[in-house]
């Protein structure tokens, strides 16, 4: 496979450090709040990710966060905490804010097909794995003790800017962020390992440290439970393109100076979810959730359809039109596989392999998703027998996980219980009977389709005067002499 490595800027071959097996790990949520579809499309491109790998072939270890402390509102170390923020919001505590946000992020995710990463671990729960680290990082020099907190000194690095070519001033996190700078810093980007004094007087979870009590900064809890679960060598790191900076870069910069040698080869992130109005956030007041989709009548896979329409590294616009189109396009690929007869043929292993490997190639082209999403629709046209397409089709939704074959049993199952209630109560299925008759309620479902009720109406009065019943029923309507 071929991947971007946004720290090479480069699209290179994908290697491991052992060979077959992928140590992979993910950014995970802060949970003091929903997610927005935003932050979501970067955990549906992380699961094909994943799926794709285990497609090819590689076992994948996937590890994933929870950030349930330490993350200020701004990226850097000022502004407020995230957590506090938001159990003063809903009068709750923080472990309780954390509880409900990390189940309704895992719901949300399985709405979407998203695969549980192997492990996932809350920050809180590896204090002792910080602790350890930042001694380390001290007693390497790499860190110091200045006002209360511990800082990590970014002038002890060769490379700091990994991911950008910008200069210091660009990027130097208290300026961009227009705030109040903190003075205990030696470097403009240098920041905290672990706070002890902090402006949070009502900083709910703390922890006794050689430092005093206090609490983990943010970047360093990624450090530590990568480092726990996936061993000092990371093969794949991902997450959305707002966190290269600075929340991967110090992640790079704090584990390669605790173990000493390079640690993550390949970097993965996805870019954003715009509106028409700019990238969405969390801070614009009301966001798009999933269940706000589900409840204007979205199904979820729908998302995951629009967002495999397009490619990781670009920019994404949402509109509700543009998600109607996917909807659209979704709801008629499903009609498409269940127009399919399971019965009909055998599967042909050698077409089945042959479009196997299409797949393989094409998505694998950099998580070329689009291209997936097209090989679906010529696996559909393949002149083969209606087992081989379903088979190819089963095959892709491994990665693409759109849940295609069950949806399209579902509609089979349905048809066929329509069939037999509209057989027993003695209905025609239109098309099957008298073609003058077929000809009037069709007639009449095209001027419903165009919103001409008058002349619908008319059409019904027309076939009752004649003696015939009509019903509707999914995807039509059926018919009885009375
Ligand atoms: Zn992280």
């Amino acid at each position: 496979m071929y991947l971007y490595n946004s720290a090479t800027h480069k699209k290179e071959e994908f290697q491991t450090h052992t060979p077959g097996h992928v140590e992979m790990y993910t950014c995970g949520p802060t949970v003091y709040h929903f997610a927005h579809i935003g932050n979501l499309r970067s955990y549906i491109m992380e699961d094909v990710l994943e799926k794709f790998l285990r497609y090819s072939g590689y076992d994948v270890n996937r590890v994933m966060n929870i950030t349930d402390v330490g993350h200020l509102s701004s990226d850097a170390d000022t502004g407020e905490d995230k957590m506090l923020k938001g159990a003063r919001r809903e009068h709750k505590t923080v472990m309780e804010i954390a509880k409900f946000y990390t189940d309704a992020f895992f719901a949300d995710c399985e709405k979407l097909n998203i695969r549980k990463p192997d492990t996932v671990q809350p920050a809180t729960g590896c204090i002792g794995e910080y602790i350890e680290i930042i001694q380390g990082l001290l007693d390497k020099g790499y860190a110091y003790v200045a006002g209360g907190n511990v800082y990590f000194d970014t002038s002890k690095l060769q490379r700091y800017y990994i991911f950008n070519d910008h200069d210091e001033e660009d990027l130097a996190v208290g300026v961009r962020e227009g705030v109040e700078e903190d003075t205990n810093k030696r470097n403009k980007n240098d920041f905290v390992l672990w706070f002890t004094k902090s402006k949070f007087e009502d900083q709910a979870l703390k922890w006794d440290s050689p430092w005093g009590v206090g609490y983990p900064g943010w970047h360093i809890e990624c450090s530590g439970i990568s480092l726990k679960y996936n061993g000092d060598y990371l093969d794949l790191h991902c997450g959305g393109v707002d966190n290269a900076f600075p929340h991967h870069t110090n992640e790079i910069a704090q584990s390669e100076s605790f173990i000493g040698h390079p640690w993550c080869k390949q970097w993965f992130h996805v870019h954003h979810l715009n509106t028409n109005s700019g990238k969405m956030s969390k801070s614009k007041g009301e966001f798009l959730t999933v269940s706000l989709l589900e409840e204007k009548g979205y199904d979820p896979l729908s998302y995951r359809f629009f967002c495999l329409q397009s490619h990781y590294r670009k920019s994404l616009v949402f509109s509700w039109e543009n998600l109607d189109n996917a909807q659209g396009a979704y709801q008629k690929l499903i009609k498409r596989v269940a127009a399919l007869d399971p019965g009909d043929g055998t599967v042909d292993q050698a077409v089945l392999g042959e479009y196997r490997e299409k797949f393989t190639q094409q998505v694998g082209n950099d998580l070329n998703t689009s291209m997936g999403v097209t090989l679906l629709y010529d696996a559909l046209k393949a002149p083969a027998s209606g087992a081989t397409k379903l088979a190819i089709l089963e095959s892709f939704d491994q990665v693409l996980s759109l849940s295609l074959l069950e949806k399209a049993a579902a509609v089979r199952e349905e048809q066929a219980k329509v069939k037999a209630a509209q057989a027993q109560a003695g209905y025609t299925v239109t098309g099957e009977g008298d073609p003058e008759i077929d000809a009037l309620v069709k007639a009449r479902g095209e001027a419903k389709k165009a919103k001409n009720f008058a002349e619908a109406d008319r059409i019904r009065d027309e076939l009752k005067a004649k003696g015939i019943e009509i019903t509707d029923v999914p995807g039509g309507a059926v018919w009885k002499r009375v």
